[in-house]
């Protein structure tokens, strides 16, 4: 049912029950209306979810664009930030460079790397080690997970989006949710968010 079209972004396919052609969709809601990437809104009775591949060529064009999915999305429901923020990093991500070929020249100049701001260990419920900030409250760990902070100063734990395996666990007090490589526990209404330890 999901085949992957922009990286990391999945998508669904859906058909009007009168037949037509198959679109495709962010997300197929559980009920009520839905988007197809074309720019179509059908009606909650009047669609199905089908296994089949989209043979509608505006969906399919689209589907390589992840800022029209984004958009599909949005229109459809309310959706994260934290899922814009995904979106936008698979839009811009960049192939792994190339080995530099041989003729390319050395640069004459010296290249001036900025030292890297200082990050405090912990900032409220996060404790930093090996996040990278992406600014706004966002941290991004090594294995993908974005993490949002929010509230004064941004301390308080608000959102986690991982497309990957997630493991929650109930704890005596509280509950451990297991990420990627991230670890958020609440023990007692304690949170804290870091990078899980191996
Ligand atoms: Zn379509």
């Amino acid at each position: 049912m999901s085949r992957t079209s922009a990286p990391g972004i999945r998508l669904e396919s859906v058909r009007r029950k009168s037949g037509g052609r198959i679109h495709l969709t962010p997300r197929v809601p559980k009920s009520g209306p839905v988007t197809t990437l074309c720019g179509q809104i059908l009606d909650s009775s009047t669609y199905v979810e089908v296994e089949e591949a989209a043979d509608c060529a505006n969906c399919i064009r689209r589907s390589r664009d992840a800022s029209r999915i984004s958009s599909a999305f949005f229109e459809q429901e309310e959706g994260s930030e934290l899922l814009r923020l995904s979106l936008e990093q698979a839009r811009f991500r960049k192939p792994a460079p190339r080995d530099t070929p041989a003729s390319a020249k050395p640069s004459a100049r010296p290249v001036v790397v900025p030292p890297a701001p200082a990050v405090p260990d912990q900032v409220g419920e996060l404790v930093t080690l090996g996040f990278k900030a992406a600014g706004n409250g966002v941290w991004r760990s090594p294995g993908g997970v974005v993490v949002r902070m929010a509230g004064k100063g941004k301390e308080k734990f608000a959102e986690l989006v991982f497309d990957g395996a997630v493991v929650a666990t109930r704890l005596d007090d509280g509950m451990r949710l297991r990420a990627g490589d991230v670890e958020v526990t609440n023990t007692a209404g304690d949170v804290q968010v870091r990078i899980k330890r191996s």
